[in-house]
């Protein structure tokens, strides 16, 4: 299956749950992203126990899946191709320069 694909799947679901059945703020949506990231940052401060919805697979885990369903869901509703954009991104990336930027982190 392909990241659009899974997309699709995605943010089929998420309109059969009745989640856009009116318009989505764009900074809400991008905003609950970043509360799966914290809901992952607690996982790991409680030692990343077991999730206790998806048996066999740790609390981060299960709240890093949650930010791809969150991301991937947003782009179906918005028509953006992450597909394509996680392809040319990574090729982009392959040929950058060492620690590019000069950063230290
Ligand atoms: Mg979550």
């Amino acid at each position: 299956m392909t990241i659009a694909q899974i997309q699709d799947t995605i943010h089929r679901t998420a309109v059969e749950h009745g989640w856009w059945e009116s318009p989505r703020s764009t900074g809400e949506v991008l905003m609950l992203m970043v509360t799966e990231l914290a809901e992952a940052m607690e996982a790991y401060r409680e030692g990343n126990p077991e999730s206790k919805d998806i048996p066999g697979f740790s609390r981060m885990e299960e709240e890093l899946a949650d930010v791809v369903i969150r991301l991937l869901d947003f782009a179906g509703g918005m028509g953006l191709d992450i597909d394509g954009a996680l392809r040319a991104k990574m090729a982009y990336n392959e040929h950058r320069p060492y620690r590019h930027g000069g950063k230290v982190a």
